[in-house]
């Protein structure tokens, strides 16, 4: 497409320079606001990037991670579903006077009975990628062999319409955007790159041209730059096509001309992260969980244990804090840390632990042999421990013997009777 599209755009050029032979000098090169003849304001065409299809084979955020390698406010028009004489002509005429590149996406049977259409957009400079044959709205569900003939009659007819067909792009657009995985594989063993978009405007729905205009200029503003998809066969399109130029101008937008890569034209050098939407920018990782921070915990000798007062808190007024008395804390912030040698074990110290764990073994049991009769009395004489158990085990179905013993030992309950009256 490269080699004779610059021999074409000459062509288209040279018509636009009758009006201005100023313009003129701007031959071959993507045109500027400035340098588009008789058009003054026009909004002109900022630069041209070319893609290399098999570096990049989905793009358009509507439906895919990546998208065409734009800078904020960068746009990229495109059109679908021509041509159509009646209405694309029209649309030709609007891009032509802002000296506007776009990239449309053909239909084989509109191809097929308007080839005139096709060679007049190549003629214009701007870039032919294909739509399939009939645009069926089935792509999702097609098997192999139905779709594989709907690409194909697709860039068969549009090619065929073209007086080089080397001019055809290697782009796709899946009618309706009806993606799947089976089309996307084909295209993409092809060479070809399948285009999404990364916002609508709604111009094949049945809203006014003037909803049209919004809805394109509100969706680019919520993204700051992309590929705008449009229908060059809507009358609504055409009458809000020049009132969406007029703002993008207006607002600073700039327009990108795509063209594909070639062995004559390599693509344009970018960055991986420059076909994201909004690549990761430094500030990103600043949102994320802070590290855990390296805390030395070995310098904390040094530091003195806060006391309630160090915070400014009076301990009345804390009854949930744990209450420490003045003089553990005072213990806590003086205690020194134990020196090293204090865990060193002595040679020939084992026997002395030994030893020493047997003796204390030995006197633990005394001791609990001495208090086990005196602890179980305790227990059932203080009422204390009984009321509790008692009140449990009066809701409880079947009492376990020694409960019913405690009961029957537990103090008469006056009170609880008068409870269960006044329940009655
Ligand atoms: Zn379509």
């Amino acid at each position: 497409m490269i080699g004779s599209s610059v021999v074409v755009r000459t062509r288209s050029w040279i018509v636009l320079c009758l009006g201005g032979f100023l313009g003129c000098s701007a031959v071959g090169s993507p045109a500027l606001a400035a340098d588009c003849p008789g058009h003054p304001d026009a909004l002109g065409t900022s630069r041209t990037l070319v893609v290399d299809p098999r570096e990049h084979p989905r793009i358009g955020t509507m439906q895919y991670r990546e998208t065409l390698p734009l800078k904020d406010h960068e746009v990229v028009l495109t059109f679908d579903d021509g041509p159509l004489p009646k209405y694309s002509y029209q649309v030709l005429k609007i891009l032509a006077d802002e000296c506007i590149k776009a990239t449309f996406f053909i239909v084989g049977q509109q191809a097929k009975a308007n080839p005139e259409g096709v060679r007049k957009l190549v003629a214009a400079g701007h870039t032919v990628g294909t739509h399939s044959m009939s645009h069926p709205l089935t792509f999702d569900r097609m098997p192999n062999e139905k779709f594989e003939p709907e690409i194909n009659g697709g860039i068969e007819w549009t090619s065929a319409a073209m007086t080089d067909p080397a001019q055809l792009a290697p782009f796709f657009r899946i009618p309706g955007l009806m993606r799947a995985e089976g089309v996307e594989n084909y295209l993409i063993s092809r060479g070809i790159q399948i285009w999404s978009a990364d916002f609508p405007a709604d111009d094949w729905r049945h809203v006014s041209s003037d909803r049209v205009y919004q809805l394109a200029i509100q969706r680019l503003e919520a993204k700051g730059k992309g590929i705008l998809l449009l229908h060059d066969i809507q009358a609504r399109t055409v009458a809000a096509l020049p009132k969406i130029i007029r703002d993008l101008k207006a607002r600073g937008y700039r327009i990108v001309h795509v063209v594909p890569a070639t062995a004559d034209r390599p693509a344009t050098p970018t960055n991986p992260v420059e076909w994201l939407l909004h690549p990761p920018t430094e500030t990103v990782p600043i949102a994320r969980w802070p590290a855990v921070p390296h805390f030395v915990f070995a310098e904390s000798r040094t530091l003195p244990a806060p006391s309630l007062a160090d915070l400014n808190a009076r301990t009345e007024h804390q009854p949930l804090l744990p209450r420490r008395t003045r003089g553990q804390m005072d213990i806590a912030s003086t205690l020194p840390v134990p020196g090293r040698a204090l865990f060193a074990i002595p040679e020939g110290s084992v026997e002395v632990l030994l030893s020493t764990t047997l003796s204390r073994r030995a006197a633990t049991r005394l001791a609990m042999a001495a208090e086990t009769p005196h602890a179980a009395r305790g227990k059932v004489a203080k009422g204390k421990t009984a009321k509790p158990q008692a009140r449990h085990t009066a809701h409880a179905a079947p009492a376990a013997p020694n409960h019913a013993a405690q009961i029957k030992s537990a103090p008469p309950r006056p009170t609880r009777v008068a409870s269960l009256k006044k329940r009655a």
